[in-house]
């Protein structure tokens, strides 16, 4: 059988994986991605936040992906009937970053694979990883394409693969989600009536009633994400036999845009997802980690997905150089109580919203500007900044605040 041998093996090429490596082959490892399909390839998780931009700096790829003139996002809009809520970023409470994108993850993550090959990083598409073997931290990895079976010898491996959750499901670390089992259903359509101004291009969270939201997120193309989050019971008790019938119903639930989407033209048929929230028992082991959706994701609300997975792709790397250069890294506080902290954070979060705490919250009229500022600084990402009272005592901020307001 075929063999290679590499440092650093990535599995997956979506920007967990590709965060990883670019900062891998910028400092000299010898690093090779395998990646199961062929890109561009649909995936969800259109809405950024500020934090990723620190690790698409790091990784070199901030210039590359402003040439394909995605949409900027400076920041949200969450409605709720007639009540609105702005978050500017520019106004958060944290250093960092004010905008990032918001865009069409086919073309994005493809944007970014582009940029790898185009400085000489080894990524083989359409290759899947069917087996993985450990012999202390080196690994021997089997994969299969058109091309048949081969083996790759490395000496650390970051799982990127999101979805896909290969070293979860190979070494048996999957564990069960402590949020609610949630579902959501989404589709593309061509933004025919988009309005001029930021009124067209705002990212917006329509909160249909409690549990139920419904997202729009504009792309710079004229095309629009929409989307429906639920929970599981909820969309299985409006859903027919037709999805497209099923969206079109949903978008009549939106007050604010059912005329903007009426008859909106679907560019797919609408895609559904439930019971998304996924957690690991352990983040790392002698010679791996998992990172991104591989490892822990929460929930769409707050478009914390590809944060964490770039942050824990970044992470996992410069850990991973530091070992394969002779150091000794402490995986558990360095790696995985790190990521967790910021993991808990926006998971304060998630719960709060969906127990309705966070929007009276978000929608009261007497919360002040630092408040704003303090939470604002955490829906742009900034998770780590213990600093914000709103980081540091997450799990009751919200619902000390939430409590005394009428
Ligand atoms: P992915 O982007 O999923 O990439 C993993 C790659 O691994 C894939 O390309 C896959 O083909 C490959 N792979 C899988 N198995 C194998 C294998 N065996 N061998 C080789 N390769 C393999 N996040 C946000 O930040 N913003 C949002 O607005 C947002 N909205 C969401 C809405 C919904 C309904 C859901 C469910 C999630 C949303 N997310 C959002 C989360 C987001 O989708 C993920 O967090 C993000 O894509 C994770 O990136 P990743 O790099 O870890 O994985």
């Amino acid at each position: 059988m075929k063999t290679e041998n590499v440092d650093v093996l990535v599995i997956g090429a979506g920007p967990s994986g590709a965060v990883a490596a670019s900062i891998l082959h910028k400092n000299g490892i010898k690093v090779k991605v395998v990646e199961k399909q062929k890109f561009p390839r649909f995936v969800i998780g259109e809405s950024l936040i500020p934090r990723v931009m620190d690790h698409f700096d790091e990784a070199g790829f901030i210039e590359g992906v402003l040439e394909k003139n995605f949409e900027k996002k400076f920041g949200a809009r969450f409605l709720r009937g007639e009540e609105v809520c702005n978050f500017d970023f520019s106004q958060k409470f944290s250093e960092g970053w004010d905008w990032t994108w918001q865009l069409p993850r086919a073309e994005f993550d493809k944007t970014l694979t582009d940029i790898l090959e185009s400085r000489g990083v080894d990524i083989e598409f359409e290759t899947g990883v069917e087996n993985v073997e450990f012999h202390g931290t080196d690994s021997i990895t089997t994969v299969v394409n058109a091309e048949g079976t081969k083996q790759i010898h490395a000496k650390f491996i970051i799982d990127s693969s999101g979805y896909g959750r290969v070293l979860p499901r190979l070494l048996d670390l999957d564990a069960p989600s402590v949020l609610d089992p949630m579902a959501a259903i989404f589709v593309h359509v061509n933004d025919k009536n988009r309005p001029e101004g930021v009124e067209g291009t705002q990212i917006t969270f329509d909160v249909l009633s409690q549990k139920n939201w419904f997202w729009v997120i504009p792309f710079s193309d004229g095309v629009s994400s929409l989307g429906l989050v639920s929970p599981k019971e909820f969309l299985e008790s409006i859903e027919t036999d037709d999805l497209t019938e099923t969206f079109h119903n949903i978008i009549n639930q939106s007050d604010y845009y059912k005329e903007r989407f009426k008859g909106a033209e679907f560019l797919f048929e609408p895609k559904k997802i439930v019971s998304y929230s996924a957690a690991v028992k352990k983040l790392y082991g002698p010679g791996f980690t998992l990172t991104g959706n591989s490892a822990e994701f929460l929930d769409p609300v707050f478009s914390s997905g590809v944060c964490f997975a770039t942050e824990s792709g970044a992470l996992s790397a410069k850990l991973a150089i530091r070992q394969l250069r002779g150091e000794t890294v402490d995986w558990e506080t360095e790696y995985e109580q790190y990521i967790m902290y910021g993991v808990n954070v926006f998971r304060s979060y998630v719960k709060t919203w969906y127990t309705g705490e966070l929007q009276k919250l978000f929608f009261h009229p007497e919360v002040n500007e630092d408040v704003r500022r303090k939470i604002c600084a955490v829906l742009a990402g900034y998770v780590w900044d213990k600093e914000n009272p709103f980081v540091a005592k997450h799990d009751r901020a919200v619902q000390a605040i939430a409590h005394v307001l009428i």
